[in-house]
């Protein structure tokens, strides 16, 4: 382990702060799954007090990563940089199991292997008799234990998209990073994505060469995997000559802009300050350029959490759905739908409990629909009304808007 990890150590006072926010603790009540119990982990690893063990590794996977503490954490500790020293001393002492291994090094970085995995999975989806509940299924071990997860699309995003629309005179040409979930399932997020910014007259390119953001691979502290889907996604971008890359999902965001800058360094920085989640990208480039006719749905809005706590994204999407929609506030909005990463396969029971939280926040909103910025959290909060045989439907925000775009009307011309 590198050692700014130690900095960010001793800055904690063990005030308990994070015992507050931490969904994990506020389920489990456990010192060892929140941040002050991890980072007395990590002292006592440094001291030699205590050795890598299974429990540990458990300890250090209960993570969600969502940095909510690192938000409201007074003493200013960068628990980011401490979670993330413990994952790569977990996967240094203890390794990572075989499976996750051959998926990040031989699968992740090669297309075509992944293609081929997925597409094996979705022919297995069909002739296997699964449990369904909705439009959830549960798939097989291999990818997914027990959880719950849609159909697998026909067609990826990547091949759905391999030819440029071309604009006449676009203003502005933009790449579209479009994530595992995007690629392979939610590929009607990628298509309101390019159907958006195109009637924006923005071009969308879906460079053919981009692989996972790498978020798995870094979840396990596999920092070579991770370093190597880096690198391609650095070449695929740089050498398209963007005036701004754009995703819809908000952990892929985060990875690309924020964590790529720490695994390739300075260079990375002004690709990273052209990267955008799609609703900040339409509200600063688009603004009030473009009419709508809003949808009569009562449309809510959930927070992801790669969004709203770490890079403090909460009125662009909400300014997104309120001009294309009747939007209405729920409470809670910003708490975690315990979606996303391997936390969801190895603490799936965690995730219900924090689930059932949000499901009964969107039911208090009295909206139809339920709007997000990550597939992810769609994924999750789909499961959650899918095993309620609920009528209120899950999207993302620029689906909203794609449906109260095809009423209105865009002026090109500002
Ligand atoms: S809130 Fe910050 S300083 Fe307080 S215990 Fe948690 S990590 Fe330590
Ligand atoms: S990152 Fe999230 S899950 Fe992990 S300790 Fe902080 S608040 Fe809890």
């Amino acid at each position: 382990m590198g050692e700014d990890w130690k900095t960010e150590v001793s800055k904690c006072s063990k005030c308990g702060k994070c015992h507050t926010v931490c969904p994990v603790f506020l389920e489990t009540g456990d010192e060892a799954m929140v941040s002050r119990g991890r980072i007395s982990l990590a002292e006592a690893l440094r001291d030699q007090q205590i050795v890598y063990t299974n429990k540990l590794r458990d300890y250090v996977y209960s993570c969600k990563k969502c940095m909510r503490c690192r938000k409201d954490c007074p003493s200013g500790v960068d628990y980011e940089i401490i979670i993330s020293a413990l994952l790569r001393g977990v996967a240094e002492n203890m390794g990572i199991p075989l499976l996750p291994k051959i998926i990040f090094r031989y699968i992740l970085p090669r297309r075509i292997l992944f293609d081929t995995m997925l597409k094996v999975s979705s022919k297995i989806q069909r002739f296997i008799p699964m449990k369904k509940r909705g439009q959830m299924r549960h798939l097989p071990l291999l990818f997914m234990g027990k959880r719950w997860i849609p159909t697998l699309a026909k067609k990826t995003a990547l091949q759905k998209f391999r030819n440029t629309k071309k604009l006449k005179n676009p203003r502005m040409r933009v790449g579209l990073f479009t994530g595992c979930l995007i690629n392979y399932i939610y590929v009607d997020i990628a298509e309101a994505v390019v159907d958006v910014l195109n009637k924006m007259n923005i071009e969308v390119v879906v460079p053919q060469g981009q692989l996972c953001c790498g978020t798995p691979s870094s979840s396990m502290g596999d920092v070579k995997s991770s370093r190597k889907l880096a690198e391609v996604n650095r070449k695929v971008f740089e050498s398209q000559g963007l005036d701004a890359i754009v995703s819809a999902c908000a952990t892929c965001t985060k990875t690309i802009k924020m964590d790529y800058l720490r695994t390739l360094g300075p260079s990375w920085k002004p690709i990273s300050d052209k990267i955008y989640d799609i609703s900040e990208f339409i509200y600063k480039y688009c603004g009030e350029e473009y009419e709508t006719k809003p949808i009569e749905e009562k449309v809510t809005y959930h927070d992801p959490c790669h969004l709203l706590w770490v890079r403090g994204i909460s009125d662009e999407p909400r300014n997104v759905l309120k001009k294309s929609s009747n939007f209405v506030e729920m409470d809670m909005a910003g708490s975690c739908c315990g979606g996303g990463g391997i936390f969801t396969i190895i603490h799936y029971d965690l995730t219900l409990k924090m689930l059932e939280r949000k499901v009964a926040s969107i039911e208090r909103s009295g909206a139809d629909t339920v709007a997000t910025n990550c597939p992810g959290c769609v994924m999750q909060i789909a499961d959650g009304f899918a095993g309620k045989n609920s009528k209120i439907k899950t999207t993302h925000s620029i689906q909203i808007l794609q449906r109260a775009l095809a009423n209105g009307n865009i002026n090109r011309e500002k």
